[in-house]
C-alpha cells in the first residue's frame, strides 16, 4: 500500500537532499520518488546520502512541471512550514497518515508535495493541493530539513498503514479508482471554467479563480460530476455561439 503514495519534491537545490529523502522514504516502506525539475539531476552526493536506498534515487521519476508529477492522481498533499491561513484544508502529519492510507485503499492515487529548500511551495502549486500539510513546528522556527520532513510525514504513513485492516477485507466498493477526478482532469476544468467566464466578463483576475479552485478541491469532485459541470460549460459556449451567429 505504502508504494503507492508517492512523494514529489520539486526543484530541490542540493542533490544530498535527494538521497536523504530517498533514505527516509525506503526506511519507513515507500518507493515512488518523483522530482519536478531538480537544480541538480541525481549524483554521487545522492547516492552517497540515500546508503540503502540508492535503488529509490535510480527509480526516481524526473518530469519538468509541477504538473506532470501530479496529472494521474486523484489525492494531493502539499506541505509548507508557512500554511496557518489555509483553515480550511489544513491537516498534521497523524491526520495526513490516516487519509492517505484510507485514500490508498479505495485505490487511489496520492501524491505528497515537498518544496524547495530555500521557498517551499509557491501559493500557485499550494492552490492545485486538496490539503495542506504543516508539521507543527516551533512557531519561532518551524522550518525542517527538506529529507527530515519528508521522514516525519512517511514515519506516519507507516503509523497508519500498521494500523490498518489487512487488504483482504478491504471494501474497495466506496469509492473505485475511477471515481474521483484526477488533478489533470480538474485542471482541465479550471482552465475551461477560466476561459469561458474570461470571456464573458465574469472573471477579470486570478483572486476568483484562486476561491473557485478552493471551493472545488473542497468538493471532492468525482468523475460523472465533473462531466456534468463540463457540460454545463459547454452547454453556456454553445449558446453563446448560436446568439453571436445570429447577431
Ligand atoms: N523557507 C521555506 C522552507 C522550506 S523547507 C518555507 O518557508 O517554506 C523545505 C520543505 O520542507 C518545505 O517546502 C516543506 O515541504 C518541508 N517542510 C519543512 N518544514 C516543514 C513544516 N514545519 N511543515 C511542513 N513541511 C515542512
Amino acid at each position: 500500500m505504502l508504494k503507492n503514495i508517492r512523494i514529489v519534491l520539486v526543484e530541490t537545490s542540493h542533490s544530498g537532499n535527494i538521497g536523504s529523502a530517498a533514505r527516509a522514504m525506503k526506511t519507513m516502506g515507500l518507493s515512488q520518488l518523483y522530482l519536478v525539475s531538480p537544480k541538480y539531476l541525481p549524483d554521487e552526493q545522492s547516492i552517497a546520502l540515500a546508503a540503502g536506498a540508492d535503488d529509490v534515487v535510480r527509480n526516481a521519476v524526473i518530469v519538468p512541471s509541477f504538473e506532470q508529477a501530479i496529472a494521474d492522481c486523484s489525492l494531493v498533499i502539499g506541505t509548507s512550514a508557512r500554511l496557518r491561513h489555509l483553515q480550511s484544508s489544513l491537516i498534521e502529519p497523524r491526520q495526513c497518515g490516516k487519509l492517505a492510507i484510507e485514500a490508498v485503499k479505495c485505490g487511489q492515487k496520492i501524491a505528497i508535495i515537498f518544496g524547495r529548500e530555500r521557498v517551499g511551495l509557491t501559493n500557485e502549486e499550494l492552490l492545485k493541493c486538496r490539503y495542506h500539510l504543516t508539521i507543527p513546528a516551533n512557531p519561532d522556527y518551524s522550518s525542517l530539513n527538506l529529507a527530515m520532513a519528508v521522514q516525519l510525514i512517511c514515519y506516519e504513513l507507516r503509523t497508519a498503514f500498521l494500523q490498518t485492516t489487512p487488504v483482504s477485507v478491504i471494501d474497495n466498493s466506496v469509492m473505485s479508482p475511477q471515481h474521483l477526478a484526477t488533478a489533470q482532469e480538474l485542471e482541465y476544468f479550471f482552465a475551461h471554467t477560466e476561459r469561458l467566464y474570461q470571456s464573458l466578463g465574469f472573471i477579470h483576475n486570478q483572486g476568483v479563480m484562486s476561491k473557485l479552485r478552493r471551493l472545488y478541491q473542497r468538493a471532492e469532485i468525482e468523475k460523472n460530476e465533473l462531466n456534468i459541470l463540463r457540460g454545463m460549460l459547454s452547454a453556456v459556449e454553445k449558446r453563446l455561439i448560436s446568439v453571436d451567429n445570429n447577431s
